[in-house]
This record gives structure tokens, sequence and C-alpha cells, in this order.
């Protein structure tokens, strides 16, 4: 019998797993649980699984379900779920919490010796340096959950060491606007981008999808789950979501896992593995009904979030948190009405290069600066690119009757009534002086030439490699948007890292 933990029960990944776990009450026990919003749920779940703990979103949900069920103990917030992963009896701890929550409890239940069957991408991508070292150090396995990440640890298995690898290659759905140019893009909606073409998933994920923001995160999580360079990790656009992804060996083998979109079939995996179990309630799944696979190569011009990930995960340090933590506040303003889907972008690559210039030396000077940072370091610049980001969501609705975007020439010529005072002053320092529309040229000044849609073949796989070449110069262009200097210049003093001075 395995003691799991399970971190966001009541999300997508959560009620999958729930689904395997009572499927199979022989083999597992969910002894503790989290959850955020969603009491209601959190309360069935109580009543089917009979958990020791539960962790709530709240206090005023602690006491209300303390209430109900006084078998149970309850905690709430960051510290009730690190009290949930590090209980005696739990074997292993699934994280299923969105975003980067999930980071402390995560290296919490390292430390604590569980093992940790990972769903939540943000954690490695925040912190994978940090994260697999403490897992080496505690003798804890990092098992993968997304379905991309447990294909290729599958095809692995066939190899008798690392060296047989010579890549890895993510497969990519496109997401909810895939048929869609950039152009196109301008006019969507919210329920236009929840509307995954084969996944049913939570809403960020499926935002992030869309954009390619999660294929991004998942390479960076792929780089740090198997120690492998960003130069040997390839996507692939694949509508059809059957092959979860491959490998090639060193003779040129291709290595494939095939299934249905059942997020179960990698949750039960991680949980079983090294063996395997019959997948109780399986999805029917039959190739010879499918006919067809497509395979195209990625257009990195019209997902520009891709390339960014590649550029962020190559310069390593604190810059893939900076892009996650952006990305983040974005699509949550997004997804709430603040923002159009445009501006996510829009201000996850502003965030990144305005964090960019703060350590402009290091990279103008080392194409892979790959600077040591630590953890303190890393949660620091994720706050402070929430705020920043924030700010500029703020700023946005604040004059959201005067303008579209940030893109604009000239000061608006009446400033409109405020519905709530914000201080303008205290979020942002310097001013959205010039159009700073995503310049894609720039981005893809590195991108591999376009190659059109064609069945599988080796030749397609490499062209669909995302760029290979280091970051150049002129990638970051430093222009005169910035923001909350003195505060990171003080992280960065803290640290004993080189302050860099910034002309506005
Ligand atoms: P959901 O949005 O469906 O679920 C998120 C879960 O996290 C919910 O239980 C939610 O609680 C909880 N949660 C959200 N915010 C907080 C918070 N601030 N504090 C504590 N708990 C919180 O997400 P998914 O299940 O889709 O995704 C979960 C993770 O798995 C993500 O990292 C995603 O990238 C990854 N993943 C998901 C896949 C999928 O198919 N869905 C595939 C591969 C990876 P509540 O509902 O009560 O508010
Ligand atoms: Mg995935």
């Amino acid at each position: 019998m395995k003691n799991i933990c399970l971190l966001g029960a009541t999300g997508s990944i959560g009620m999958s797993t729930v689904d395997v776990v009572v499927k199979n009450p022989e083999k597992f026990n969910i002894t503790s649980f989290s959850f955020n919003s969603n009491i209601d749920r959190a309360r069935k779940l109580i009543d089917i699984l009979h958990p020791d703990f539960v962790c709530c979103g709240s206090f005023e949900a602690v006491k209300v379900l303390n209430e109900e069920f006084p078998e149970t103990r309850f905690s709430y917030g960051e510290a009730g779920m690190i009290e949930a992963v590090k209980m005696p009896q739990i074997d292993v701890v699934l994280t299923a919490v969105s975003g980067s929550i999930g980071l402390k409890p995560t290296i919490e239940a390292i430390q604590a010796g569980k093992d940790i069957a990972l769903a939540n991408k943000e954690t490695l991508v925040m912190a994978g340096e940090f994260v697999m070292n403490a897992a080496q150090n505690h003798n804890v396995k990092i098992l993968p959950v997304d379905s991309e990440h447990s294909a290729i640890f599958q095809c692995l298995e066939a190899l008798h060491d690392g060296k047989e690898l010579r890549e890895i290659t993510i497969t990519a759905s496109g997401g909810s606007f895939r048929d869609l140019s950039r152009e196109d893009l301008k006019h969507v909606t919210v329920s236009d981008a929840l509307n995954h073409p084969n996944w049913q998933m939570g809403p960020k994920i499926t935002v992030d999808s869309s954009t390619m923001v999660n294929k991004g995160l998942e390479v960076i999580e792929a780089h740090h789950l198997f120690n492998i360079d960003y130069d040997n990790i390839k996507v692939l656009l694949h509508r059809e979501s059957v092959v979860h992804s491959l490998i090639t060996t060193v003779d040129g083998a291709l290595l494939a896992q095939l299934g249905p979109s059942d997020m179960r079939e990698p949750i039960q995996y991680a949980l079983t593995y090294p063996e395997r179990s019959e997948l109780i309630d399986e999805k029917y799944f039959d190739l010879a009904e499918m006919g067809s696979l497509s395979f195209e190569a990625v257009d990195l011009m019209r997902f520009p979030m891709l390339a960014l990930a590649f550029k962020v995960g190559r310069m390593g340090g604190e810059m893939p948190a900076v892009f996650n933590a952006a990305n983040e506040v974005a699509v949550e303003a997004f997804l709430k009405g603040k923002i159009e889907y445009l501006d996510i972008e829009d201000f996850v690559l502003r965030a990144v290069k305005s964090r960019a210039q703060i350590v402009q030396i290091n990279v103008t000077v080392n194409n892979n600066y790959n600077r040591e940072v630590t953890l303190e370091t890393i949660l620091e610049v994720d706050r402070l690119t929430r705020e920043l980001v924030q700010s500029w969501v703020d700023a946005l609705v604040l004059f959201a009757d005067d303008i579209n975007h940030l893109h604009f020439d000239q000061e608006p010529e009446i400033a409109p009534e405020p519905e709530e005072e914000i201080d303008l002053e205290d979020t942002i320092s310097g001013t959205f002086e010039q159009s700073d529309e995503l310049n894609l040229k720039e981005l893809m000044s590195d991108a591999p030439a376009e190659v059109t849609p064609d069945a599988f073949s080796l030749e397609n796989l490499s062209a669909a490699s995302a760029p290979a070449t280091p970051i150049a110069e002129e990638v970051l262009p430093y222009d005169t948007f910035s923001f909350d200097l003195e505060a990171y210049n003080e992280i960065n003093n803290k640290n004993g890292d080189n302050i860099i001075k910034v002309d506005f």
C-alpha cells in the first residue's frame, strides 16, 4: 500500500489521481490532500477518501470543515501544505497544484525523503537545479506526471545508459489557437482560449498551451528532469496528441510512447513505477480508427513564447523564474478579463527583458551566463516580477478607457477618473515612453527556416528543432522601459552580485 499526499486534489490532475486511487484501493491510499477554494469538491473528497489530514486554502474553510469532519485534521496555506507532505506515513507526494505555490512544499517533501510524482512543472522551471540536487542528496525519485515527460521517461527505460541518447522530442498539440494567425489573435476571448482541442485541463495550463508557454515550461522541465542540453531538446507540432513524446538514440532510432489523451495513464505509471498495472476504465484507443497522424515543424514566429522559453532556459539563473512568474500573473489577469490575449506575451517579454537589463553585463559578456542563484534570490525575484507585472495590469485597467494596450506614442489627452486610487509612482518607476511591441524578428533571429507541414521524417524532426544558437547580444534589446530597479539592485547587492547601472 502506497500512502499518497495529493497537493491540488480538487483540480484536473488532482481528480484524475483520485480516480486512479479509488479504483485501486488495495494499492493506494490518499493520506493527506490540499485544495484552495473548491470547498464543495473538497467535502466530497473527504467523504470518499477519509484522509487523516487536509490542507485548505483559508482559515475560514478550516473552521467550516472542522465541524463537519471531526475525525480529519485540518490546516491551511503554505504551512499546511508543508505539514501535509511531511507526515511520516507518506510515501509519495503528487504535486498537482498549479503555479509556483508548489515549489516550497515540494522542496520540503524532498528534504523529508518523500518521492515526488511531479505534475507541477513550475517547480522545476523555477528552481530545477536546486530541486534535482536536493532529490539526489536525499535519494528521492522525481517521477514525471506531465504526459510528455512520462513518455520520454518510459522511452528512456529502453536504454542502457544516458550515452545512448541523442535527443528528445517533445510533441505539442498547438493549443486552442493553432490555426489562427497572429492577426487573428488580437480578437480572441477567454472562452475561445479555454477550448482546447484534445485535453481537458485546468484554465491556466489551457491558456499556456495556446501561447505555447506550456511547451516552453516543458522544455525547461525536461532539461532539468533528464539532465539534457537545450540543443538536444526539440519540439514538434503534433495535432492529434497521440505520440506523447519521443527520443532519438545515438544510432538514429526513434522510440515513442503513444496513447489516448488520458492523464490517468502517466499518473498511474508514476505511482506504480517501476511496475505497470491495468488501467481500469482505460480509454478506447485504436490506431487503425485514427488512420493517420500528422507532424509539423513549429513556426516560432507564430509561437514566440516557445523561442523565449529556450532563451531563458539557456540563460539559466533566475530567468526561467521570471518568465514563469510574469506568465502566471498575466494569464490570471487575462482569465479575469483585465488584459487582452496578446498582452500576455507582451508582459512576459517585457518582464524578461527588464530582468535581463539588470543582469545585462552577464548576458552580453557571456552568452550562457548561467549564474548561480540561491533559492532565496529565485523566490525574491519571483515576488518582484509578480508585483511588476501586476502593476502593468493595474495600469492597463486604470487607463482602459483611453488605451487598448501599453503601446502608445502619446500621452492620453484626458486623464480618466480612476475607480480606485492606484499610486503609479509607487508601482512603476520609469514611464511607458515608447512603443514596445513584441519584436518578433529580434526574438526569432536564430529561428530555423520555416518548413512546410509534411509527413513524419527525420528531416522534419530536425527542422522542427528549436533554435540551437546561443543567445545573441541583439536578442535582448534594452529599451527605455524599466521598473523597480532599486529593489532589484538591492537583491543583487544582498547576494553579492554586480550592480548594473541602467540609463533610462
Ligand atoms: P487546476 O487549475 O485544474 O487545479 C489546480 C489545483 O491547485 C486545484 O486543486 C486548486 O485548488 C489548487 N490551487 C490553485 N491555486 C492554489 C493556491 N494558491 N494555493 C493552494 N492550492 C492552489 O490545474 P491542473 O490540474 O490542470 O494543473 C495542475 C498542475 O499540473 C499544473 O502545474 C499543470 O501545469 C500541471 N499539469 C497539468 C496537466 C493537465 O492535464 N491538467 C498536464 C500536465 C501537467 P481549488 O480548485 O480548490 O481552487
Ligand atoms: Mg504536458
